[in-house]
């Protein structure tokens, strides 16, 4: 049996909505020189809005290729930037969650937790119902800040009603999670409870996470699912990784809106020219060759991709069940691509 024809050939294009001071080094994270971003607003006093101008490009963009995408948003958006949401809904794209303030949810060295399972309920289902509110939708999708995420966070996504995840990035060079992520590929699928690597079938929960693209040569896993590796690695090799990911089920790509803003960012946070060096109409115009060179793929969002809407969710449908057995067949197979 193969893998690929239970397939569908689906990307989800995913678009993380935040500004220049959500990113770890300013706010939010245990290095960063503001506590967060109500520290922030307290103390700047400048221009803060970097993020509605690119965000329009962003929805210009996807209206080139017909594409709905699922638009990961930080809560506190809302509150900052009036109608910027209403005109990603107004396009007909998905809203999902990024968290109520981006800040990490696990340090990024140790990988422990941050918050109690207790806080962290509170604050994302806070954030799942500001954005419920302004889009009238139900927000199904959560995406950690910073793709920081630990198993016990899906416990707590589950419980208070999230239906998928997808913060999950497999590749050799860096692992932002506290699991080994052993088994899991670019394709979605049911992680184990308390765990982030793949569950037998017996014993998993309702929740799907929807992991990453990267691109397998040899063995060694380069992340080409967008974002960073977007502005470091350019489009080509995005594109081979989407396309090596796509042969082995859906997959996820990803970019900030930020992304594609031509204007110079305050200087605040250590390291940030670095981070910031390739942007705006570079990378605009290496989303459209890579959205033009993905020919009979479709672009739909997350929540298009099962009966995640349904109440009784199965196991299976989206994912290719074999791949529970023979993960590392499906892994040699597509490595020469
Ligand atoms: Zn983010």
């Amino acid at each position: 049996m193969s893998c690929v024809s239970i397939m569908d050939n689906n990307l989800s294009i995913t678009v993380d909505i935040e500004d220049w001071y959500h990113i770890p080094s300013v706010c939010g994270s245990t290095f960063s020189v503001y506590r967060d971003v109500e520290d922030f607003f307290e103390k700047w006093e400048g221009r803060y809005d970097y993020l509605t101008d690119p965000t329009k490009r962003v929805l210009d963009l996807l209206d080139e290729f017909n594409a709905k995408a699922t638009f990961f948003i930080v809560a506190d958006i809302v509150e900052h930037y009036p109608g910027l949401l209403e005109s990603i809904v107004s396009r007909g794209h998905e809203i999902a969650c990024h968290g109520l303030h981006h800040a990490c949810v696990i340090d990024p060295n140790t990988k422990k937790a941050l918050l109690s399972p207790e806080e962290f309920e509170k604050r994302t289902l806070k954030a799942k119902r500001i954005l419920e509110k302004l889009s009238g939708e139900k927000i199904l999708g959560y995406r950690a800040p910073n793709a920081f995420v630990g198993g016990w966070m899906l416990d707590s996504l589950e419980k208070i009603g999230f239906k998928y995840d997808s913060s999950v990035c497999v590749n050799s060079i860096y692992n932002k999670t506290d699991s080994s992520l052993k088994g899991v590929s670019t394709f979605p699928y049911h992680p184990e409870p308390n765990g982030l690597t793949p569950a037998c079938e017996t014993s998993h929960r309702q929740l799907v996470e929807f992991p990453w693209a990267y691109y397998d040569f040899c063995g060694f896993k380069i992340p080409t699912s967008g974002g960073p590796m977007l502005r470091f690695l350019g489009a080509n090799m995005i594109l081979k990784g989407l396309k090596q990911s796509l042969k082995r089920g859906n997959t996820v790509f990803y970019f900030h809106s930020i992304d594609l803003s031509p204007e110079v960012f305050p200087n605040v946070g250590n390291g940030r020219p670095m981070y910031w060096a390739i942007k705006g109409k570079l990378i605009e115009n290496r989303i459209r060759h890579i959205l033009s060179n993905l020919n009979n793929v479709n672009f739909i969002p997350l929540n298009a991709c099962s009966d995640l809407q349904g109440t009784d969710f199965e196991f299976s449908k989206l994912i290719p069940q074999r791949s529970y057995v023979d993960l590392p067949n499906i892994e040699t197979k597509y490595s020469e691509e």
